[in-house]
C-alpha cells in the first residue's frame, strides 16, 4: 500500500468517524434534553399536587395558580405560604414522586416566609426506609405557625437522567469501542508500513553491499585469467589483493547478517567461558588499526578496570566491541578520535566507547536499538549498514543481564556505555 492510499484511508475513516461521533453527540444531547424536560414536568406536577394537598389539609381556601418555580437545574421551590409539617411533606412528596416513577434521592427544605431562613431540612434516600432520629423528631414536632414554603433538591439528577438513557449510553460505548479499534488499526497499519519500508531498505542495502564486492571480485578474476598476466607480477599482486580485500568486506557483511540469524534462533546459545575484557578490547582495536590509519584517526584506550575477568561468550562479546568501534569509525567522517575506557562498578565492568562523530539526534535515540532502524538521512546514505548492529549488541548485553545506554549530541559525538556483570 502506498503512502497516498494510506493517507486517503486515514482521512476518509477519520471524516466518517467524526461524522458518526457528531451525530451521536447531537442525538444524545437531544435525548438528554427531552429526558430532562420530562423530569422537570413530572417534578412540577408532583410539587403542585403536594402544595394543593397541603393547602387542602390546612383548610386554606386560597388557590395559588402556579406555586412551583425551578430555581436551578435540580432545585425547585413551591411557594405556598402556609403551615408545612415536615413528616407530612415528606410523605406526600414520596407518594407523588412514586406515582410518577421518579425514583431518586432528594432533599427537602422548609423555609420561613418572613425571614427566608431554613427551618427544617432532611435527605430522603429512596431505597432506604429511614427511621432516623430526625424523622421521629419531625413526627413529634408541632407546626402550627403559618407562613412556610418548601424546596426540593435532587443532588443526583444528572446521573439519574443518564441512567434513564440506557440505550444511548450503550450505543455511545459501542462508538467509543469503534474509535479505539480504529485508532489501534491505524497504529498497526502505520507500524506495518514502517516495517515494510525498513525491510525494503534492508534488502536494498544488502543487495548493494553484496553486489559491489562480488562484481569487483569477478572483474579481478577475469583480469587474473588473462594469459599474459604472469609476466606482470605487480599487476597480478594488485588484483590478488583486491580480491582479498573485497573478500574480507564480503565476509564482514555476511558475519553481520549471520549475527542476526543467530539471534533469530529462539534460544540464544551463549558459551560461558572466562574472558579478559582488556584482552578483547586490545584485539578489537588492533583489527581496526589499518582503517583508522587510513582515515587519519586515533583510538585511545584508558583501561582502568582492576577486575577484568568475566564469564561470557568470547565471540559475542568481541562482536559487541567490534560493532561499537566500527560504528564509531563509520559515523565519524573526519579523523575519528575514539576513546575506549573501562572501569569496575560493584558487580561488573563498564565499557565506554566515545567518538567525535555526527551524533544521533534526540528523537532517534530511543529507536536505534530496534532491528533494522537507521537514523534517516533523507535517502542519501553515504554510510552503509543494515541497522542490525545495535539491536544485536543490546540483545547480547541483556542476555548477560547487562545494560547499554548512550549519550549523544548531534555534530559533537556519541558515547555508548555498556555494563557487563561478572556473572560469576
Ligand atoms: P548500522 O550502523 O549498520 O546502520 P546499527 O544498528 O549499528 O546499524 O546502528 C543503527 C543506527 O544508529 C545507525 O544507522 C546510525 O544511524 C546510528 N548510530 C549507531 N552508532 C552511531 C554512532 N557511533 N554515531 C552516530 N550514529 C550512530
Amino acid at each position: 500500500m502506498n503512502r497516498a492510499s494510506i493517507r486517503t484511508i486515514i482521512f476518509l475513516a477519520t471524516v466518517s468517524l467524526v461524522g458518526i461521533i457528531a451525530t451521536q453527540y447531537f442525538w444524545v444531547k437531544n435525548a438528554y434534553n427531552l429526558e430532562e424536560k420530562q423530569f422537570n414536568e413530572q417534578v412540577h406536577f408532583a410539587l403542585r399536587n403536594v402544595s394543593r394537598k397541603l393547602l387542602k389539609m390546612n383548610k386554606d381556601e386560597s388557590e395559588i395558580v402556579n406555586p412551583v418555580k425551578q430555581m436551578s437545574s435540580n432545585y425547585y421551590i413551591a411557594f405556598i405560604n402556609d403551615t408545612v409539617h415536615p413528616f407530612l411533606l415528606k410523605t406526600l412528596l414520596k407518594k407523588e414522586f412514586n406515582a410518577r416513577n421518579i425514583n431518586i434521592d432528594f432533599e427537602y427544605v422548609i423555609y420561613d416566609c418572613f425571614t427566608d431562613s431554613i427551618v427544617f431540612d432532611d435527605y430522603v434516600a429512596i431505597d432506604k426506609e429511614d427511621k432516623n432520629e430526625l424523622q421521629s423528631q419531625s413526627q413529634e414536632m408541632k407546626w402550627d405557625r403559618d407562613g412556610h414554603y418548601f424546596g426540593v433538591y435532587f443532588p443526583s439528577k444528572r446521573t439519574y437522567i443518564m441512567n434513564e438513557m440506557g440505550i444511548w449510553v450503550f450505543s455511545s460505548s459501542i462508538i467509543l469501542i469503534i474509535v479505539i479499534f480504529f485508532a489501534y488499526t491505524i497504529n498497526v497499519i502505520l507500524k506495518q508500513k514502517r516495517l515494510s519500508e525498513i525491510k525494503n531498505d534492508f534488502i536494498n542495502n544488502i543487495t548493494h553491499e553484496f553486489k559491489t564486492p562480488i562484481s569487483t571480485i569477478s572483474l579481478s578474476a577475469e583480469v587474473l585469467m588473462q594469459p599474459n598476466i604472469v609476466n606482470e607480477p605487480e599487476r597480478l599482486k594488485n588484483y590478488a589483493n583486491i580480491i582479498k580485500d573485497e573478500n574480507n568486506r564480503l565476509k564482514n557483511q555476511v558475519d553481520k547478517v549471520l549475527q542476526l540469524a543467530t539471534l533469530e534462533i529462539d534460544k540464544l546459545k551463549l558459551e560461558n567461558e572466562p574472558i579478559d575484557i582488556h584482552e578483547l578490547i586490545n584485539e578489537s582495536v588492533k583489527s581496526f588499526e589499518v582503517i583508522i590509519e587510513h582515515q587519519e584517526g586515533k583510538i585511545t584506550t584508558y583501561l582502568g578496570a582492576k577486575k577484568t575477568q568475566l564469564i561470557g561468550d568470547k565471540v559475542h562479546i568481541s562482536n559487541i566491541l567490534y560493532n561499537l568501534i566500527d560504528n564509531a569509525i563509520k559515523y565519524s567522517p573526519n579523523n575519528p578520535r575514539i576513546e575506549i575506557s573501562t572501569e569496575n562498578y560493584f558487580s561488573g565492568i563498564e565499557i565506554t566507547v566515545k567518538d567525535n562523530g555526527i551524533g544521533i539526534p534526540k528523537e532517534h535515540q530511543k529507536h536505534i536499538f530496534e532491528k533494522f532502524y537507521r537514523v534517516p538521512t533523507g535517502n542519501v546514505h553515504n554510510v552503509k549498514g543494515f541497522g542490525l548492529g545495535l539491536n544485536y549488541i543490546k540483545t547480547i548485553v541483556e542476555a548477560y543481564n547487562g545494560k547499554i545506554k548512550l549519550i549523544s549530541k548531534e555534530n559533537e559525538g556519541t558515547t555508548f556505555i555498556v555494563k557487563l556483570p561478572f556473572n560469576t
